[in-house]
């Protein structure tokens, strides 16, 4: 094979609770209001009729703890925490409980949305992208094997910035189950180890300015953390 014309950057991979190997990121699927708490904050009305879908860039994602760059282009830059699921197994139109035994465990991550231009372009009917798949905006915990996690249930799914709670919820709450949303997104995709699905943020999504510390958890799971210059 000839010599690449660049180097690329390394792709990301997640550490994994008391294993040795760690979790390559393939692709990176979120689901857009998943707590009806959250979508009335939002401004909407909650449809159980159909979950929907936007992606973030791989290389848009980073690890818990870091310090990034405050984002350009946005004036209401919004936290949001949600729990991870991670796909173990291939998976192509798979009912739910196909779908809970292809998942290979769980995290906590953090959606950096760009609201202003989210709400503008949700207005005017256009793609989210420049909203959504910001650069550093998909952060991710350390991962926990479904065997080491209960079911999924009451457990607290919450956030603070400098310390403040933001957002407190249970994972109970989730209008679509994992097993549900990944059962349906692999109608649309053929699903595969590597493949994270962000669930959907609970209420209490807001903005955050540079000097601010997030902290994202879940009961159960490894903490997000991320930090602006
Ligand atoms: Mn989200």
């Amino acid at each position: 094979m000839a010599p690449l014309l660049f180097e690329c950057p390394p792709r990301l991979t997640l550490p994994i609770k008391d294993q040795e190997v760690r979790y390559p990121v393939n692709r990176i699927f979120c689901v857009g209001r998943n707590f009806a708490a959250h979508a009335a904050e939002m401004g909407v009305s909650v449809e159980r009729d159909k979950p929907f879908y936007f992606t973030k860039s791989v290389a848009h994602a980073i690890l818990t703890g870091a310090s990034v760059e405050f984002p350009t282009g946005t004036t209401n830059y919004h936290h949001e925490v949600e729990l991870v699921a991670a796909i173990g197994k291939p998976l192509h139109r798979a009912s739910c409980e196909e779908s809970r035994a292809a998942i290979f465990g769980y995290g906590c991550g953090l959606d950096m949305t760009r609201r202003d231009l989210q709400i503008e372009f949700r207005k005017k009917q256009l793609p989210w992208d420049l909203g959504k798949d910001v650069e550093n905006s998909a952060v991710f915990s350390a991962l926990v094997a479904k065997e080491d996690f209960d079911d999924i249930a009451e457990q607290r799914i919450w956030l603070t910035v400098n310390g403040e709670l933001k957002q407190d919820a249970k994972l109970n709450d989730l209008i679509w189950t994992i097993d549900e949303l990944v059962s349906d997104l692999s109608h649309y995709y053929h699903l595969r180890p590597g493949d994270l699905l962000m669930s959907g943020t609970p209420a209490g999504v807001g903005p955050v300015q540079p000097g601010d510390t997030i902290v994202g958890g879940v009961d159960g799971l490894a903490c997000v953390e991320l930090t602006f210059n």
